[in-house]
């Protein structure tokens, strides 16, 4: 039994309508949150933290990210969705090795850690073979974060296994569930990472969800970007076969139409809306208003972070801008100036916590804190001079913070940051491997 109470904290209360920070401490024994309150005196303890000073608020949740790309990071920050996918996908994945995977994913594993994030779906699109699939795993499982393993497809040749694919997604997603990741109670659990309409005939779609749902994990795939959205529209597609519900998910839906939205509402599916790199790579605007105006469960992504950064502070910020621009924007078309603004630093604060949970279809265990949920819960000091004075600690995470305001980053009730620092990681050496990795993948392509 290990004990960890947390002292004088502002904690984050959710509910339906509002985000409130109140006074008040959090129990925690081994993984779980066992109570919220004032003046918690509980008989033994076996940690106590002082969180004077400190917003104690629900780990971030990064609902689509490509972790692999860790070592990338700069190489498509100048690129469209076009150059990307032939450069990235189509020029370097085939060169990676299954080291390469495992350093990628350990780094940008802790590097999400060290931002807050205690949830990330790991969309990992670079199975090349069954052992970087267990590279990937054991990345993830070694650094501690709660994680979504999207198991995807081989990253060999991007013209084989993207552009209207007719390649099934392979049936190792078998082995990789039967002797890796059978549990669905785990920290690391898996998922399916499929091509979708957009990237792969009907025919290889219809049998990559039905394989998903023989190996009963959740699915993901890319939807809406650019000019993809209305040239295949695929919500739709997925709707006459009757293969939408609640088990799959959908990243950016961009260009998708407002009917399709109104049926990812009807069949209860998911959107990840990774919004930086959308406004980059053209793939269109973010649709964060959309999905919570269709009431369609919501969270964010970092996707790439070989184009932009690995923050979900980042993407909750420009989550916001972005669709007050929209908003405010269509005004301004109907002669109007806007009067007051619709979405609040409260409703991506949402989104980027308990939407991401919902997104992932783990909100019952975590992405609030609540008793009885794990204890995935992260300090942000807002005694900072970046911080000071805050008189709206909402708007200090949403708009102020980023990662260096992280204090202390739990998850299942174990402390993997503390005072700022990344505890059990020997990141030197592992930054080192990143670099040895990147450069010999970008000799290789010379
Ligand atoms: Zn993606």
């Amino acid at each position: 039994m290990k004990t960890i109470l947390i002292k004088n904290g502002k904690v984050l209360r959710l509910n339906d309508q509002e985000v409130t920070f109140q006074e008040a401490d959090v129990l925690v024994k081994n993984d779980k949150i066992v109570q919220i309150g004032k003046h918690l005196a509980p008989p033994v303890v076996d940690l106590e933290i002082d969180a004077s000073g400190m917003l104690a608020m629900p780990g971030l949740v990064d609902t689509h990210r490509h972790l692999w790309e860790t070592a990338l990071k700069g190489v498509a920050s100048n690129w469209t969705l076009m150059q990307y996918l032939n450069g990235v996908l189509g020029g370097i994945a085939p060169d990676y090795q299954p080291e390469d995977v495992y350093t990628g994913n350990l780094l940008g594993a802790l590097e999400a850690i060290n931002a807050g994030i205690t949830t990330i779906f790991d969309w990992s699109h670079i199975m090349n073979s069954n052992a970087h699939a267990k590279a990937a795993i054991d990345a993830l499982k070694e650094s501690g974060i709660r994680a979504r393993f999207g198991y995807g497809t081989p990253g060999t040749s991007v013209w084989e296994w993207f552009y209207e694919s007719r390649l099934k997604h392979p049936l190792d997603a078998k082995t990789v569930r039967k002797n890796y990741l059978s549990s669905d109670d785990g920290l690391v659990t898996m998922a399916l990472a499929i091509r979708g309409p957009e990237y792969s005939i009907n025919e290889v779609t219809d049998h990559d969800i039905r394989l998903g749902r023989e190996l009963n994990i959740p699915i993901s795939m890319h939807i809406g970007g650019g000019t993809f959205g209305p040239k295949y529209h695929g919500v739709r597609l997925l709707a006459e076969k009757g293969l939408l519900g609640p088990d799959l998910n959908f990243a950016h839906a961009n260009t998708i139409s407002e009917d399709e939205f109104e049926l990812l509402a009807a069949h209860q599916c998911s959107i990840s809306v990774a919004p930086e790199v959308e406004l980059q790579m053209g793939l269109g605007l973010p649709v964060t208003g959309k999905a919570l105006k269709y009431g369609i469960a919501c969270g964010l992504g970092v996707d790439v972070v070989s184009a932009t950064s690995g923050s979900l502070f980042d993407q909750m910020k420009v989550a916001l801008q972005a669709e007050r621009a929209i908003q405010n924007e269509r005004l301004y078309q109907s002669g109007s100036m806007p009067e007051k603004l619709t979405i609040h630093d409260s409703d991506i604060l949402k989104v980027a916590t308990i939407g991401g949970a919902k997104t992932l279809g783990l909100d019952r265990t975590t992405g609030s804190l609540e008793v009885g949920k794990q204890a995935d819960l992260i300090l942000i000091d807002i005694k900072n001079i970046s911080l000071s004075p805050s008189i709206n600690p909402v708007s200090s995470v949403v708009l102020y913070a980023n990662e260096n305001h992280v204090d202390t980053v739990m998850i299942a009730g174990k402390i993997l940051k503390r005072q700022g620092k990344l505890l059990d990681a020997n990141l030197e050496n592992l930054i080192e491997r990143a670099h040895r990795s990147m450069e010999r993948i970008l000799k290789e392509r010379r």
